[in-house]
């Protein structure tokens, strides 16, 4: 049974080449049938916060990548935070120890350099000198109170391993050094605890980020060293997925506001615009399609179908891929999804009042094709919920649009609507079209401009009549006449 998981640590903001990592592992979960798991990599006090980890269980709720064990959930391999499980860790450590799979090495980094210095080395990994410490060095070290790191003992040879997404890649190992797996106060370290969980916990594929590429063949042999002493049955089957790129074709790093996963729910976009985007840096359901579902990808994922070439991040189109996810939502729904934007910007009280849950109702259809995110309802709708008193516009399109020329179009219009018999849709665009476009003999852009900003205070509203309509008589005449 596949058993995959994302092994996130929560230090800072979460980065969308975290969510593609996890979205690939849960595609191919849920593709086999297998089980997703959520592991929190803590172990580094120091750089852990909680708001980040908040923040972690916050974004994978959102994004709906489901996960079928974790610390919230729990499962057969509970805890699922490391920085729960450190007997398991001591434990391992023991028996790699007894197992001859590692040794203590009290070197100082100083140390190690100047040998290194002094054999006019190039490598720098660490020379293996505490290896082959005699008793007596053992003890004079000791009597010094140096604390000693645990180093793993790297075979001598070729280390291969067929890569899920890039074919077989081999490191020889003098270019693999004998690592640290604990510190000298026996603080276990990412080196160890990773490959130990994903043993403990039965992990079949390891599908991560290739900046994780030169971990592996230093691991592969240890999970080897761990089935030896009866944690695990060796190493999972490894995919590294290609890196993310960025502008001036440099990795996209956390420095650049794009890569910060949260920033898309905070900006309205969909999660299902984000992962369909996501999904495309480094695979493709189609030569020639871009917008699918997720569960269209479930059904025919392969990670046999990852592109190892580096991906380029392109918020352009990820703008038009969230886009075309909103428009396969309903009026509903988005009205559902854009409630919490509105009642935090104040256009709708919290909770919403009957009054505004009806003007919401007739007015979301207006926008609902309009928007391209989530967050443009908040601007488009202000016009309708705010009181009189409150309402302004937008001063760059009143400098733009309501100069003289403007206001006496919009003067002309408020004489061509304000004696309708009846106040509708249509017998507004009649009325408006008559006085502006017939008998002024102006263009329809240039005739509703400035009657928009009026009315709504911005160049970029719904529709105008419609939006007259809904505004009413009385509030849609004072907007004139103040306009004019
Ligand atoms: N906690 C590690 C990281 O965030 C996970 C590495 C892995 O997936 O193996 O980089």
């Amino acid at each position: 049974p596949v058993r995959v998981r994302m092994a996130p640590s929560p230090t800072g903001s979460p980065h969308v080449g975290l969510v593609r990592t996890a979205l690939f592992n849960w595609a191919f979960a849920r593709h086999h049938g297998g089980t997703f798991v959520l592991r929190i990599e803590d172990t580094d006090a120091a750089r852990n916060t909680q708001e980040s980890y908040d923040g972690l269980l916050d974004l994978f709720s959102w994004l709906g990548l489901d996960w079928d064990e974790g610390p919230d959930r729990g499962g057969p391999f509970a805890p699922y935070r490391q920085s729960e499980r450190g007997d398991l860790y001591r434990d391992a450590l023991e028996r790699l120890a007894a197992g001859g799979h590692t040794y203590p090495c009290y070197c100082t980094t100083d140390e190690v350099t100047a040998r290194r210095k002094a054999a006019g080395s190039k490598d720098l990994g660490y020379d293996r000198f505490c290896r082959t410490l005699s008793e007596e060095q053992v003890a004079a070290f000791e009597a010094e109170g140096r604390a000693p790191v645990t180093r793993f003992k790297m075979p001598d040879g070729e280390i291969a391993f067929d890569d899920l997404v890039r074919g077989v890649v081999s490191f020889h190992s003098d270019h693999v050094p004998d690592y640290a797996l604990a510190r000298g106060n026996g603080d276990p370290l990412y080196t160890l605890v990773n490959p130990v969980d994903d043993a403990l916990m039965e992990i079949t594929h390891v599908l991560r980020g290739e900046d994780l590429l030169s971990s592996t063949p230093r691991q592969v042999p240890l999970y080897a060293a761990l089935a030896e002493v009866g944690i695990g049955s060796g190493a999972p089957l490894f995919g590294h997925l290609p890196y993310v790129m960025g502008q001036g074709n440099k990795k996209l790093s956390k420095r650049d506001p794009e890569a910060h996963a949260l920033a898309y729910r905070d900006q309205g976009y969909t999660p299902e615009g984000l992962l369909n985007y996501l999904a495309l840096l480094g695979w493709a359901i189609a030569a020639d399609r871009d917008v699918f579902t997720l569960a269209e990808m479930v059904e025919v994922f392969d990670i046999k179908d990852v592109n190892p070439n580096p991906a380029r991040f392109d918020l352009k189109k990820m703008d038009a891929i969230n886009t075309s996810h909103l428009r396969m939502l309903s009026i509903d729904d988005i009205t559902h999804r854009a409630l919490p934007f509105l009642k935090a910007a104040g256009v709708v009280g919290d909770p919403v009042s009957d009054a505004d849950a009806q003007l919401l109702e007739q007015a979301m259809p207006l926008v609902g094709e309009r928007i391209n995110k989530l967050t443009e309802t908040v601007d488009m709708l202000r016009f309708l919920f705010v009181d009189e008193a409150d309402f302004v516009r937008d001063q760059a399109d009143v400098d733009k649009l309501l100069d003289d020329t403007g206001r006496d179009i919009v003067r002309a219009s408020y004489d061509a609507v304000k004696d309708l018999p009846t106040w509708s849709t249509e017998a507004i665009q009649t009325a408006l079209t008559t006085a502006l476009v017939d008998e002024k003999g102006l263009k329809p852009r240039v005739a509703y401009g400035p009657v928009r900003v009026a009315i709504t205070g911005r160049r970029v509203s719904p529709p105008l009549f419609e939006s007259m309509e809904i505004l009413g008589r009385e509030r849609s005449l004072a907007r004139l006449k103040s306009a004019s």
